[in-house]
């Protein structure tokens, strides 16, 4: 289904439930981080995307702002998505908590938990046939928490699609280094930009199933 085939009625239903949700996060006290926030962070981005980033946690720049990987992680997620030939704006970016643990330590699994409220949300309302999973959490989300497989460790489970049932549908996910993992390391990244080739190749269609997502993500004109 391209974009210029959903109806009004279900693009107006989309946008209207995102503000709900967004809403319903910048107030939210689920969970102890809300205290030391300055902004939450709720995600950006396409809401009819088929392509989702899933990263950790917001950061110093990310709390400033309200968005998220707007800092040097961001700028290097921003590039690897442009080195597959898509735009930033083509896909929809989220954390597995939408609020900044205090002196970035990493999030807790009751944090995880409870923001799992929200992203469970989000991952339904958007929808995404393929789920990019930045880091061990996001990865823990995904296989063990929804997916109902072992995450067995970053190092292990990255450079393979994967398809799994997620929140009732089959799903790609490819899990990878969060770009934070791989500024000063140059192992990482270049394992990072051997994912990034994965994805490319599930965008662009070689395995059959990505057949005209580049079509949907630019209305028709690639
Ligand atoms: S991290 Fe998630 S659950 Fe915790 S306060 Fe923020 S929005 Fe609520």
């Amino acid at each position: 289904m391209k974009l210029r085939d959903l109806s009004w009625a279900e693009t107006l239903n989309r946008e209207v439930l995102w503000a709900s949700i967004r809403a319903e996060i910048t107030t939210c006290r689920r969970c102890e981080l809300h205290k030391s926030r300055t902004k939450a962070v709720p995600g950006e981005g396409n809401l009819y995307s088929k392509v989702m980033f899933l990263g950790e946690a917001p950061g110093r720049s990310e709390d400033e702002e309200g968005r998220p990987f707007v800092g040097a992680a961001g700028r290097l997620l921003t590039k690897l998505v442009e080195s597959i030939g898509l735009k930033r704006e083509d896909v929809f970016i989220t954390n597995v908590v939408k609020c900044r643990p205090p002196g970035n330590r990493e999030p807790r699994f009751e944090e995880i938990s409870a923001c799992s409220y929200f992203t469970d949300a989000i991952v339904s309302l958007v929808n995404p046939s393929l789920i990019v999973t930045l880091g061990n959490y996001a990865g823990y989300y995904v296989f063990e928490m929804k997916g109902g497989v072992r995450w067995l460790g970053i190092s292990r489970m990255r450079g393979r699609l994967y398809r799994l049932k997620v929140l009732g549908q089959e799903r790609a996910v490819i899990p990878t280094y969060h770009p934070a993992a791989a500024l000063y390391n140059p192992q990482t990244l270049a394992m990072l930009q051997n994912d990034f080739t994965l994805i490319k190749e599930y965008v662009h269609g070689s395995e059959g199933e990505g057949v005209g997502l580049l079509k949907f993500l630019h209305g028709g004109n690639p």
